[in-house]
This record gives C-alpha cells, sequence and structure tokens, in this order.
C-alpha cells in the first residue's frame, strides 16, 4: 500500500511552550490512531527542532521531525545558516526545500536550491521540494511548472517528495477546485516522466488545505498527502487532518 503523507509547516509560528505542547497533543493523536501507512511529519523552526525531536521521541513509529529549510553549504563562515547536517544530527528525516516563501522572500534560485538537495541527500534527508505558479503565472502553469522541475536533475528528483503548492492558494484560503488538483498532479507526473525521473516520486498538494475541504482535495488518483501550513499550528484542526487521512484510501 502506497505511504501517505501529512507534513506540518509551522513557519515562524509558535512559542517554544506551545511548540512542544502541540508536538505532545499531535503525538498522542497519531499514536491513538496508530496507521502505520500515514507519516506525519512535523516541521517546526529551527530553534525549536530539538525540544519537539524529545516531545515525539516516543511516537516515533508514526512521527517524523522535518525542518523548513537548509544551508546550501556544508559548513564554514556563513552566519545565520543552518546546514543539512545538523538538521540531520538534532533528527531530522525530513527537510522542506523550494518553499514559495522562501524562492519570492529570499530569492532562491534554481541553481541555489539544487545545491540544497545535494547537501539534503549527502546528510540522508529526504526534500519535500515545493513548486507551484503565482497568480500572475496562472495562464503559463505548465511552462512554470516545467522549469521549476526541468532546472533540477533527474538524480535530486527521483528520492524526493514533491509539493505542488500554487502560491495564490498558501495562506489564502482560496484553494484550486478539486479536479484541477487532480490535472495538475497528473500534469506534473507527466513532466517529470518526460524529465527522465523513472521512480516517480509522492506527489502532495499543498495551499489553504483543512478539515473543511480535505476530503474533496483527496478524490486526487495520484495524490499521496498534503502540506498544510495554517491548520497545522491548532491541535484539534490537525488532528481532524490526521484522523481523516488514516480512513481515507489515498
Ligand atoms: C504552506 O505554506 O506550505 C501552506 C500550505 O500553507 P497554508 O496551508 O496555510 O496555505
Amino acid at each position: 500500500m502506497q505511504k501517505k503523507y501529512l507534513i506540518a509547516n509551522w513557519k515562524m509560528n509558535l512559542s517554544l511552550n506551545e511548540a512542544e505542547k502541540l508536538s505532545q497533543a499531535i503525538g498522542a493523536h497519531a499514536a491513538q490512531i496508530s496507521n502505520a501507512n500515514l507519516i506525519t511529519i512535523l516541521c517546526p523552526s529551527f530553534p525549536w527542532l530539538y525540544s519537539v525531536q524529545q516531545s515525539i521521541a516516543s511516537y516515533s513509529p508514526w512521527l517524523s521531525l522535518g525542518a523548513q529549510d537548509c544551508s546550501a553549504y556544508k559548513n564554514g563562515a556563513y552566519t545565520g545558516e543552518v546546514c543539512a547536517q545538523m538538521i540531520a544530527e538534532v533528527g531530522c528525516k525530513y527537510v522542506i526545500v523550494g518553499h514559495s516563501e522562501r524562492r519570492i522572500l529570499n530569492h532562491e534560485s534554481s541553481n541555489l536550491l539544487i545545491q540544497k538537495l545535494e547537501q539534503a541527500y549527502i546528510n540522508q534527508l529526504t526534500p519535500i521540494y515545493c513548486i507551484g505558479e503565482t497568480m500572475g503565472q496562472k495562464s503559463i502553469q505548465e511552462e512554470i511548472l516545467t522549469r521549476q522541475i526541468k532546472d533540477i536533475p533527474v538524480s535530486l528528483l527521483s528520492q524526493a517528495i514533491i509539493a505542488y503548492e500554487p502560491v495564490w492558494a498558501i495562506g489564502t484560503g482560496v484553494t484550486p477546485e478539486a479536479p484541477m488538483i487532480d490535472v495538475t498532479l497528473n500534469l506534473i507526473n507527466d513532466i517529470l516522466t518526460k524529465h527522465k525521473v523513472t521512480s516517480l516520486p509522492p506527489l502532495l498538494y499543498g495551499g489553504s488545505v483543512n478539515s473543511q475541504n480535505i476530503e474533496k482535495f483527496s478524490t486526487s488518483t495520484i495524490s499521496a498527502g498534503f502540506l498544510v501550513g495554517g491548520s497545522s499550528l491548532q491541535a484539534e484542526a490537525f488532528s481532524a487532518l490526521m484522523t481523516f487521512m488514516a480512513k481515507v484510501n489515498i
């Protein structure tokens, strides 16, 4: 049976105390659900990684730790950067690479993302590679997605998880129609195949997913789960998504 993913991107939110409480609540819920097929990944901000790792340690069959980014560099004089080795050492198994907020606010280029992906693999981290068009790029969606995929060497994509996140749907409450998500994930699959990615990566959708709309977004035959921002910040809201994912057959 295909693995399903539910990824919580907490972004730059939550106090330490809130992050610990939330991870314990999510851990307890994961244990209650006890679904080995559902991989739930918590991505707190860097300073909270260690504490969250401690909080979820006893729930490790169901919960994993991820970072929201990693440095493109191995180590050295890069003030403020956090390298993939440090992220792996603190207990992360996953790292988000190419989130649109970083592509836009930090002007992250494909070349930089390639270096980040390389660092992730060198340190046994599975990258969650984000792609997606902005509102202004809607009419050239295929071109944008093709570029975001083809800029990356095949070897760096075949072991990744790919999250399709239309930028205009992130944090806005505005989402694509469910059939369009399926169409776009199939398009991404085709682009990956043309790019000669032979073992096709799990494809996720992200953008304003919540407990009210997750069901209709789960009709895609090709989706392997969701990357969630806002709705991952509260135990009740995120637990509802976990409960749904555990029982749905996607
Ligand atoms: C995200 O930032 O990856 C995301 C999907 O956020 P939200 O769920 O809040 O749209």
